[in-house]
């Protein structure tokens, strides 16, 4: 892949609300910042949007882009629920002269990190705690409580991974977390990637 802009991946557990950062800042202007949309086997959910939340395609399918290479990164993120990142979208972003960023989970944004180590700003976002996931999952309302249960017990081996990020980012307060944020995304845009080690 030719190089461009840089990478800004923000991983956590399911419900932590790396999202809701990721939206944020991707609204702000001076972050020059596009959306990696990730290929997924899961099933839309009411709201989402095929190519703007998702490339909503068949597990054969992406089976198929798995062979040919055409990944960055992909993983099984659940029974049967593939997700990846495609090297185009990333090539696509870049070549708007953006920086890409990421919401994708940990074990894939650790991969993203290893192959792109200077360019890449890893950040983990930690919730409060294992019971206030459960409930931020429960009030969610996108899931059965057996896809519930199976997330929490996914975030307990996530958060493990805390330590191997650049940044970890607790989610106690969501503002101070947007703006504390924001200001690590800045910083390392500005930085020149031959000055990062
Ligand atoms: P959801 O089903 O809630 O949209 O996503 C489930 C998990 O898959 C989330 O942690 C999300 O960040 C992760 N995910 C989304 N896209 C990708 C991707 O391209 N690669 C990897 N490794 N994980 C992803």
């Amino acid at each position: 892949m030719t190089q461009g802009g840089k990478l800004i991946v923000f991983s956590a557990p399911s419900g932590s609300g790396k999202t809701t950062i990721v939206q944020h800042l991707l609204k702000q202007p001076d972050l020059n910042l596009d959306f990696s949309v990730s290929a997924t086997s899961r099933n839309p959910r009411d709201h989402e949007k095929d190519g703007k939340d998702y490339y909503f395609i068949s597990l054969k399918e992406f089976k198929q882009h798995i062979k040919n290479g055409d990944f960055l990164e992909w993983e099984e993120v659940y029974r049967d629920n593939f997700y990846g990142t495609l090297k185009n979208e990333v090539e696509r972003i870049w070549a708007m002269g953006k920086n890409v960023i990421f919401d994708i989970d940990v074990a894939g944004g650790l991969r993203i990190k290893k192959k792109y180590p200077k360019e890449t700003l890893a950040v983990f976002v930690k919730p409060p705690s294992i019971d206030e996931l459960k409930i931020r999952l429960k009030k969610r309302k996108t899931e059965s409580d057996e896809r519930i249960n199976m997330r929490i017990a996914k975030a307990s081996v996530e958060l493990a991974t805390a330590p191997q990020f650049d940044y970890i980012i607790e989610n106690n307060d969501l503002k101070v977390a947007l703006q504390q944020s924001h200001d690590l995304v800045a910083a390392f845009i500005q930085k020149d990637t031959s000055e990062i080690k």
